[in-house]
């Protein structure tokens, strides 16, 4: 039974990987075009202290308000912006709108407003141009380095090349460095090791329910091993109220997932930071 279940899922996984190979060439394409055009966005997922829930920070996650078919997640399209190269300045304004939008929430709302998280490709880490383009960005809004947090994930610092340099000079200048989806690569500890990181995100992974003894025990030994070598530790994909009390019970003190709050459009996401609407939208 399982063999056919395995079975009738690669085929519908398959057919939907025809569908998107098919797409994509087209979508490069139009992705060059996107960023001139104004097509991009951001929203803000908060990450909030478990304690009582009032949010410490956000994290910016790029969306494409493509013409025709409607919002398109970064699954389908950072992909292909690795892929074509396209990363680098879609990186490059991702950095500079969420600096820019942080900038804006600390005037508007006449105070500064926590911090702001940024993923960042492999491709984009590596360029030469990386830590000079973050430091503009930073300069351009006035936002102070240690209001931003680069977010790797483990593969992008896989095949590392000049991506340590670079993080040990952005991070001299205080910017914050997390480690994304921990514990998902083969190689978590010794990045853990040899990278200059500040914090890690435990994979949402960790928290299904469904798992066996091992995987329950996951998110207690990250949090030791965290303490060990003097890091932070975020727990992503907090969906449940029973998942945030047991993360709480193990000593995490914050977290973020759709049980705190979705992704939210700048302005939601503003008055959630001000603390004039609750979390939990
Ligand atoms: P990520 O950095 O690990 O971001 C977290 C993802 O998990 C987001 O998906 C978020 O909407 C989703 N999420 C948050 N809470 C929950 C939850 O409780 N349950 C579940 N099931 N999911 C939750 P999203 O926005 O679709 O982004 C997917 C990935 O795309 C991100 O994963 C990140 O790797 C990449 N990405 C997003 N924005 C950017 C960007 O500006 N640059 C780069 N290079 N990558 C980006
Ligand atoms: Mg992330
Ligand atoms: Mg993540
Ligand atoms: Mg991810």
């Amino acid at each position: 039974a399982a063999k056919h279940d395995g079975g009738s899922n690669c085929l519908r996984y398959t057919a939907g990987m025809a569908g998107a190979v098919a797409g994509s060439a087209a979508l490069g394409a139009e992705l060059r075009q996107a960023i001139a055009r104004g097509e991009l966005f951001l929203e803000y997922q908060p990450i909030v202290a478990l304690d009582d829930g009032r949010p410490i920070g956000v994290e910016a996650l790029v969306r494409w308000a493509h013409p025709v078919r409607g919002v398109v997640a970064p699954i389908e399209f950072i992909p292909v912006a690795e892929r074509t190269g396209l990363i680098v300045p879609l990186g490059d304004w991702v950095l500079r709108e969420a600096c820019r939008q942080l900038a804006a929430w600390s005037a508007e709302h006449g105070s500064p407003v926590a911090s702001v998280n940024v993923n960042v490709s492999a491709r984009q880490l590596t360029d030469a141009s990386f830590p000079d383009r973050v430091v503009a960005a930073l300069d351009t809004a006035g936002v102070a380095p240690d209001r931003l947090t680069i977010e790797i994930t483990e593969t992008t610092a896989v095949g590392l090349g000049d991506a340590v340099a670079h993080l040990e000079v952005l991070r001299r200048l205080g910017v914050r460095i997390a480690l994304d989806d921990f514990g998902t690569d083969q190689s978590s500890l010794t990045l853990l090791q040899d990278l200059p990181v500040d914090e890690i995100k435990l994979d949402r992974s960790f928290l299904q329910r469904a798992g066996s003894g091992r995987r329950e025990a996951m998110p207690a030994a990250v949090l030791a091993l965290a303490r060990a070598v003097g890091l932070e530790v975020v727990a992503e994909g907090v969906e449940v109220q029973q998942q945030a009390d047991r993360l709480t019970a193990l000593g995490y003190r914050a977290a973020q997932g759709y049980h705190f709050a979705r992704p939210l459009s700048a302005d939601a996401a503003g008055r959630l930071l001000s603390g004039t609407a609750v979390a939990g939208v």
